[in-house]
């Protein structure tokens, strides 16, 4: 059992003369500082480096004996006798001893030994435990008990104490088999989480007079009898956060409740719940939302904030009544999660430079385009970030305002009273801005007073919804604007779509299919050029293949040629054609790039190429 004493810890250090007093006291004043632990401020220091504390925890592991401290919690099952002939406890093992100790240690401690606790398994979260290959087994007020596949990982112990406030004690256990535990208890947990109330038993009552539907995990069923309804809320919340879904759908059905997060782009089920929860969990989200609960005919928004894992969340809730009741949507405006950079979203070295260039001038317009859900607002919001310090005003307007940015002012359109967009970017040009967002150009009014700040001193960011960049053009001409007004103004059309992300976990190289190069319209020659993966699938990415999305991207430079073919008004097509022989670079290209690199897969870039064209 390691025991990550930290006292012992320092012992060891200075008693093997890997750290002398002076750094130990060092490294505790710093540690009172920052309040970190004192393996990291050792670290820190430079006193000691990892492998230093790694040979340190090793010795610990072998010197401490196992009675020396009355061991606080013992397998549920007595222990099988001890075979004989290893070193005594209390005495350094010599080196050639070491791998029967190990060996000894790990058959001591499979899981089956030990009763896994609830309340540990909750007391670590799951990203800590799977980052780590850990599982807590038993909590107690000062202490936890963990088993582990490495128990010498002295980062992981730290990360564990620094979590729970406890001191930390490790079993090691056999990888695989601690990876299935991990899953299984924390997929357990989840539902447990979802438990006991009073006031629901007249709800479970209900239930079980009904046959149980179809459809329906029979053990959640069991548990969410019990549920208080504001606790399922709560943990809807919480699960839907925790596994990055941007949507949660709470859709009653004939028989039961449905709830659907959307991850990565696609809907999943979470659960279903029994029919007569209904009233009370879609309540439940009114009353958070601010909205009028007595009302259930009229369609509803409202929004609320809260917090998970230290993380601010906002949420915009939207009621529907449907055939079976009240339909309620919860969209998920992770603060954290804006704060990404250009790269991170997607964008290569040589794009990123160009597109810096037509974001950092006093004059213009540039527009990023692609259809609902394509990531427009978010690449917008990364580059005001990029752009925003104390010299300059920048002001947005935008339905609605997704994330608040720091020195940004934000501006809301308000239908009901008139506030459209027009009439609040008319209001904002008289408030000396220097860069201004416009939520998107929806009609000629909006597009008109847009023009006209970009033709007068300002930066002016916005959104249009159309395939491709050239497309943008000829969809402001159709909407009224004079062709030299768009040639004038317009310095750059960004167009952009979301692909998953493979996982990086399970990443490998396969032979593409046909169809993928059929519908991506590359010749088998072509693709022998490229190298495609894929993710095969792995507890990490919950079998999924991956894990995340980020943006391909379609940059038209406005440069001379594409200037006099917008004047000349040339379809889009054409435009096309003049703008890559500009040097433009199409989403395909930058599809196969990143098929290439093995970020996305042939599928991914096939099914946003083939939405594109519709
Ligand atoms: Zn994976």
């Amino acid at each position: 059992m390691a025991d990550v004493n930290e006292q012992a810890l320092a012992d060891t250090l200075t008693g093997l003369g890997i750290a002398d007093e002076v750094a130990i006291e060092q490294a505790r004043r710093l540690q009172e500082e920052q309040g970190i632990g004192l393996v990291q401020a050792l670290l820190a220091l430079g006193a000691v480096t990892a492998q230093d504390v790694a040979q340190a925890v090793q010795h610990m592991s072998r010197t401490v004996a196992p009675q020396a401290e009355a061991p606080l919690m013992e397998p549920s099952e007595p222990e099988p006798a001890e075979p004989e002939g290893d070193a005594a406890p209390g005495t350094v093992a010599a080196p050639h001893e070491r791998p029967s100790r190990r060996t000894r240690t790990r058959s001591r401690a499979t899981l089956d030994s030990y009763e896994i606790s609830p309340e540990a398994v909750a007391a670590v979260p799951r990203a800590l435990a799977e980052e780590y290959t850990l599982l807590p087994l038993q909590v107690s007020e000062g202490r936890i008990l963990v088993a582990m596949a490495d128990p010498s990982n002295v980062f992981a112990l730290d990360a564990v104490r620094d979590h729970t406030g406890r001191r930390v004690e490790a079993i090691e256990v056999e990888e695989e088999e601690l990876r299935q535990a991990i899953d299984q208890f924390y997929a357990a947990m989840a539902r447990d989480r979802i438990q006991l109330t009073a006031g629901a038993k007249d709800l479970s009552a209900a239930v079980h007079q009904q046959d149980v539907p179809t459809g329906i995990d029979a053990e959640l069923l069991q548990v969410l009898d019990l549920a208080p309804v504001v606790k399922v809320v709560e943990q809807l919340v919480t699960d839907a956060v925790r596994m990055n879904a941007s949507d949660i759908h709470i859709e009653p059905r004939s028989d039961n409740v449905q709830v659907r997060f959307r991850v990565d782009g696609r809907l999943m089920t979470y659960a279903n719940l029994p029919k007569s929860m209904q009233q009370g969990v879609v309540s439940r989200v009114k009353i958070l939302a601010e909205e009028d609960i007595a009302e259930t005919r009229q369609p509803q928004d409202g929004r609320f904030a809260t917090q998970v894992d230290d993380r601010a969340i906002d949420l915009r809730v939207s009621t529907l009544p449907t055939y079976w009741g009240e339909k309620a949507v919860l969209r998920i405006l992770d603060k954290s999660r804006v704060f990404v950079s250009l790269t991170q979203l997607g964008f290569r070295p040589d794009m990123l430079e160009q597109y810096d260039r037509l974001t950092h001038v006093r004059q213009g317009m540039v527009l990023v385009t692609g259809p609902t859900g394509s990531g427009k607002s978010t690449t917008l919001y990364a580059t005001l970030h990029t752009i925003n310090d104390e010299s300059k005003n920048i002001t947005t307007v935008e339905d609605p305002i997704e994330y608040e940015i720091h020195g940004v002012n934000h501006t809301q359109v308000h239908a009901a009273i008139d506030l459209t967009f027009a009439r609040a970017l008319r209001s904002i040009l008289r408030q000396d801005p220097d860069i201004i967002l416009v939520g998107e150009i929806r009609d000629v009014e909006t597009g008109e007073m847009a023009f006209r700040a970009a033709l007068t001193g300002h930066l002016v960011l916005s959104t249009l919804h159309t395939n491709d960049a050239p497309s943008a053009a000829t969809r402001l001409v159709d909407m009224g604007i004079e062709p030299y007004i768009i040639a004038s103004s317009v310095t750059g059309v960004l167009a952009q779509r979301l692909v998953r992300r493979i996982c990086s976990r399970c990443r490998e190289q396969v032979e593409p299919a046909a169809d993928e190069l059929d519908r991506l319209q590359i010749t088998a020659e072509q693709a022998q050029r490229i190298r495609f993966h894929r993710g095969r699938g792995c507890q990490y990415c919950r079998n999924v293949g991956y894990t995340g999305r980020f943006a391909l991207y379609e940059l038209m430079v406005v440069n001379d040629e594409v200037r006099e073919g917008i004047v000349r008004g040339v379809d889009a097509s054409e435009l096309r054609k003049i703008a890559i022989r500009a040097g433009m670079k199409s989403l395909k290209h930058d599809g196969l790039v990143k098929v290439h690199q093995g970020v996305t897969s042939a599928a991914e870039v096939a099914a946003v190429m083939f939405a594109g064209e519709n």
